[in-house]
């Protein structure tokens, strides 16, 4: 088997035994990444010579301790590493090669480690979108079909890892943005509660929904990443001090007695049946592992999506300010005044989506319409996130799809983002409840129907309560080792 085939956990066994070294690794990679990423586009910037080297002086110490140690990486371009370039995927940034002078807290934790960087993969800008068709650097393709998006915004993380170009790359989610792309790309993703895993050193989207987290080609592997980034963080005050379980020790534990439930609101017209099929269908294998799956009501759940696109665009036109072309960034030479400038660095840096978001959340924010709009969607965040309360009261998880539909073709939204806010019906509402959720394989479409072909990736999304990463990483283990979906490759 190719070494950058392997999981985390197997290459971790083999290096440690001596069978392969971290350079061998970490040049596999990069000959994956030169042969197939000219057709995904996953990455956006490359550090292969500093990686080997890293890999190098690791080998020569020869001491694998820690799991993450001489294990290739990539990270999508909204965090920030020392001396290397990171853009957000915006031209804003691009345009000036942004090189930050430190290390996200994530970043400094994986070094620590002794997991190596590849570089940088693609999102939306600045993680705005569904398709990572909205960054400067052009769309991200599903391996499965490459006529396809990757979903997004972490589309980049997801196609690399999907495709083998790494052993696991890092995301954000926002609204779905691990979640989403994990389940187009047939990988594995986990958002996590708000504040288990810190954002300094991260570029900010919507700072009350903002999480970060790791894509990988395995549920171990996520309790691998997890365990290593999560925690407090002096940096990051929305971080907390909950205690860091073993994630990767509570994984084999049995499901038997667990209670599961499905939510009715989240089938709905319209998504794909082969989706819907395979979701239901987890039933049986967790069923055969003594849990219990029963329906359950989310009944806020139709007012998810409205209720984000308020919230989210407001604090984006907030988090947006900072690109004013002065301290960092585009600048533009022939401006009459200060207003003037302004108008030419964001109008020239910007793209439509991040725009679009800024013009929405300062008209949600403005003095005359606040209490209509934005005081209202807060209202309405709180009955979202009762509704989990009242629903982990009944049972211990909850099962359903991450998205409507499988991969979708490239372009298909590209005059009506209304119907991309659609796409992340299944995925908001936990951002908004700040709670955990993940996204593992179910299987794959079956049938050719309007849009869709056989073969594309469909995911089981598992949600939690605050601060149960261990349990849903436990139930999904079970599900994973029990159907191994995660086992099939796309074909490049
Ligand atoms: N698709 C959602 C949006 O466009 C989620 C993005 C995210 O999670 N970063 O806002």
């Amino acid at each position: 088997m190719a070494p950058n085939t392997l999981t985390i956990a197997e290459a971790h066994e083999q290096l440690k035994g001596k069978k392969i070294s971290s350079a061998e690794l970490t040049q596999a990679c990069i000959d994956r990444i030169e042969k197939v990423d000219g057709t995904l586009n996953a990455t956006v910037f490359r550090n292969f010579e500093r990686a080997l080297e890293e890999a190098k002086k690791i080998d020569t110490k020869g001491e694998f301790t820690h799991p993450l140690s001489g294990i290739p990486y990539l990270t999508k371009d909204v965090f920030c590493e020392k001396g290397v370039p990171t853009t957000g995927c915006s031209n804003v940034l691009r345009r000036k090669d942004y090189i930050p002078a430190f290390d996200s807290t994530t970043t400094k934790r994986l070094k620590a480690a002794g997991a190596l960087s590849l570089g940088k993969t693609n999102t939306d800008e600045f993680t705005m979108g569904a398709s990572t068709e909205t960054s400067c650097y052009g769309v991200t393709r599903c391996p499965w079909d490459t006529k396809r998006v990757a979903g997004g915004s972490s589309g980049g993380s997801a196609a690399a890892t999907a495709a083998d170009e790494c052993l696991f790359a890092l995301g954000t989610d926002t609204g779905g943005s691990i979640r989403q792309p994990a389940n187009f790309c047939g990988c594995t993703g986990l958002r996590v509660t708000y504040g288990r895993t810190s954002r300094y050193g991260v570029m900010s989207m919507a700072s009350s929904l903002d999480t970060i987290g790791p894509l990988c080609k395995s549920i171990e592997d996520i309790a691998i990443v997890l365990e290593t980034i999560a925690g407090k963080d002096p940096l990051d005050a929305t971080t907390s001090d909950v205690p860091v379980p073993h994630y990767r020790q509570a994984l084999s534990g049995s499901i038997k007695g667990m209670k599961l439930g499905m939510p009715k609101e989240y089938f709905i017209k319209g998504m794909h049946k082969d989706t819907e099929a395979a979701v239901r269908d987890t039933t049986k294998v967790f069923e055969s592992a003594g849990a219990t799956v029963e329906e359950i009501s989310l009944p806020h759940t139709e007012y998810a999506v409205p209720t984000y696109y308020i919230i989210c665009p407001s604090e984006v036109s907030s988090n947006m300010a900072r690109y004013d072309g002065i301290r960092y960034g585009h600048t533009t030479g022939d401006a009459k005044d200060l207003i003037d400038y302004y108008h030419r660095v964001r109008t020239e840096g910007f793209g439509n989506e991040v725009k679009r978001r800024i013009m929405i959340g300062t008209y949600a924010l403005s003095a005359g319409y606040y209490d209509a709009y934005y005081r209202q969607a807060q209202k309405v965040r709180t009955l979202i996130k009762r509704d989990f309360d009242e629903a982990f009261r009944k049972v211990d998880a909850i099962i359903a799809p991450v998205s409507p539909t499988p991969a979708f073709t490239v372009g298909t939204h590209e005059n009506d983002p209304v119907a991309m806010y659609l796409e992340d019906v299944f995925s908001v509402s936990q951002a908004m409840a700040g709670i955990p959720a993940l996204s593992v394989p179910c299987g794959f479409s079956k049938s050719v129907t309007p849009g869709f072909v056989e073969g594309l990736p469909i995911g089981l999304q598992i949600m939690g309560p605050q601060w149960q990463e261990e349990r849903i990483l436990k139930i999904a283990y079970a599900y994973e080792q029990a159907a191994e979906w995660h086992e099939r490759k796309p074909k490049l």
